[in-house]
């Protein structure tokens, strides 16, 4: 299946950056049932950043295309090329940006997964269950049921 209906976004001063941050979408992340939260080629032209922020509930995985990338590694500053990888796991924080001295666009491949729910929830009901009476167990699987469908 062929995909042609693709959007484009666009955000000024993202996350606190400066410029505009272009996210090409490839494919509406719908398709993936609310696993991603996106799955874009971001263009930053020479002097806009993406500003440093945490993920809380997605982790994101960027890959550089093109273009050199000062990168904010929670608090560590690296610059990355093409064909590195930077991942960010859900907690940890980061930045990206072109330098308003660079000569060309900064390109990157970015996906952004959201963190598994159902497992989480799946890990609080076993523990509760080793940890109550069975009738308070019982009442508590009960409402676990209830957040789940
Ligand atoms: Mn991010």
């Amino acid at each position: 299946m062929l995909v042609t209906d693709r959007k484009t976004d666009y955000f000024e001063k993202r996350a606190g950056g400066t410029g505009t941050t272009i996210m090409e979408h490839i494919i509406d992340e719908k398709v993936y049932n609310g696993k991603i939260a996106a799955y874009a080629r971001v263009i930053l032209k020479p002097g806009c950043s993406l500003g440093y922020h945490k993920h809380e509930g997605t982790s994101e995985t960027l890959y550089i295309l093109s273009g050199t990338a000062e990168y904010n590694d929670n608090g560590t500053e690296m610059e990355l090329f093409p064909g590195d990888v930077a991942f960010c796991p859900e907690g940890e924080s980061h930045s990206i940006g072109n330098s308003a001295h660079s000569k060309s666009d900064l390109v990157v491949m970015a996906l952004i997964v959201k963190k598994n729910k159902k497992s989480k929830i799946k890990h609080f009901r076993c523990f509760k269950i080793k940890s109550l009476v069975p009738a308070k167990s019982f009442l508590c699987a009960t409402e676990v049921f209830i957040i789940l469908f």
